[in-house]
């Protein structure tokens, strides 16, 4: 079987990649595995503007954030799907410190951060004594929706794989690679933390992220908004259905769900919530970030059948759509990546190293 491109993974970065490819004209084949405790699988699909303690604007959320918003409506009304929905965030000051330091973002004229008028309008529905603000605009993406839908369309095209990719299978020519009955012009890892293991991307500055979540039944809680207080808690497409998390653990012992996580997360919950809710799910992840927070996109610097769309970190819905797009015009149009996410910025380790 020949075709111009063997995508390795179909989480958000495949699916992106995928999309875009297709939308060229380019042929290609995905292979994945369905797994389903897969960051792209567990995620939330928050698209939040500002980060940190401090609500510093998001790297690039000025460009990213409008294409993605764009390119999730577009692709969600080709597949018949509600992709993304705007969801404000309501964020409730923690302490009067993060109150302060909130205020002071919105005196900076911070275009995402804002007033929230009516202080008191939450008040039958969670705890909090320290005041809201508004986060605006964010938005939510279905994946839950959205994964599966793409997944069909591609099994109707005949292009998907549903089968685990064993690189020891892999063989990389001059010219093309081959794996098992496929011959394509270039492989490209779309596989997330897999990617960190192999010969070619093992050196690249991959920094695993653990993240766990609950899945919550809170029937009584309107889903306009995403809610925050230290940790999210965001709307999904099921009516009455909650997601909340999530912590980041860089050092971590295992990749399971932990009691720790479970016992201090439900705590947290029944003093913020007052309305009832039941947790139904316990879920835990490890997002493919990277030590300097930029993801991985372009090709092997010795083997131009190589090339990979990685190291999302904590923002894949924002970031994937982007720069699948651009990995694909610099597939379509020799156009170039930019070089703060381009892999060549690592272009000696990788060469020095790889087989
Ligand atoms: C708890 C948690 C919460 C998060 N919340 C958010 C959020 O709110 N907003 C946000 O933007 N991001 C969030 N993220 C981060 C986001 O999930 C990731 O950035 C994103 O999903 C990465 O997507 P990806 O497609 O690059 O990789 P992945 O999601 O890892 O997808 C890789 C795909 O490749 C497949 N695969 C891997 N190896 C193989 C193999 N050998 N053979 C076949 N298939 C293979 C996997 O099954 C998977 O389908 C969160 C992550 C976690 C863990």
């Amino acid at each position: 079987m020949q075709t111009e491109f063997l995508i390795i993974g179909q989480g958000i970065s495949g699916t992106w990649l995928s999309y875009y490819l297709q939308n060229e004209g380019k042929s290609f084949i995905v292979i994945d595995d369905n797994n389903n405790k897969s960051p792209s699988r567990i995620s939330a699909g928050i698209i939040n503007p500002v980060t940190g303690r401090r609500h510093v604007t998001v790297w690039m959320a000025d460009k990213i954030i409008p294409f993605a918003l764009k390119a999730y409506n577009q692709l969600g009304y080709e597949l018949g799907i509600t992709a993304i929905s705007q969801k404000n965030i309501i964020d409730f000051f923690p302490s009067p410190q993060m109150r302060l330091s909130f205020l002071q973002r919105i005196e900076e004229n911070d275009m995402y951060v804002h007033h929230y008028p009516e202080q008191d309008h939450f008040k039958h529905l969670f705890n909090y004594d320290f005041g809201c603000g508004e986060i605006q605009p964010a938005y939510t993406v279905h994946l839950e929706t959205l994964l599966p839908a793409w997944r069909q369309r591609l099994r109707e095209q005949q292009v998907l794989l549903e089968i685990e990719f064993e690189i020891e299978k892999l063989q990389i020519n001059k010219d093309n690679i081959q794996y098992n009955d496929i011959i394509a012009e270039k492989i490209i890892f779309c596989d997330g933390n897999s990617s960190a293991a192999h010969p070619w991307f093992k050196q690249l500055p991959f920094a695993p992220n653990k993240g766990e979540i609950l899945l919550v039944e809170i029937p009584d809680l309107p889903n306009h908004h995403v809610y925050k207080k230290g940790m999210m808690l965001a709307p999904l497409a099921t009516t009455g259905l909650w997601w909340l998390g999530s912590n980041y653990g860089w050092n971590f012992d295992t990749a399971d769900p932990t009691t720790e996580f479970r016992e201090r997360t439900v705590q947290l919950l029944k003093e913020w919530l007052k309305i009832p809710f039941t947790i139904t799910e316990h879920l835990s992840g490890i997002r493919p970030a990277t030590l300097e927070r930029r993801p991985f996109v372009g090709i092997h610097p010795l083997h131009s059948t190589i090339g990979i769309l990685n190291g999302m970190g904590t923002k894949g819905c924002s970031l994937s759509p982007f720069f699948a797009k651009q990995l694909t015009e610099h597939f379509c149009k020799n156009s170039p990546i930019f070089p703060e996410t381009d892999i060549n910025r690592f272009s000696k380790i990788i060469a020095r190293n790889s087989k």
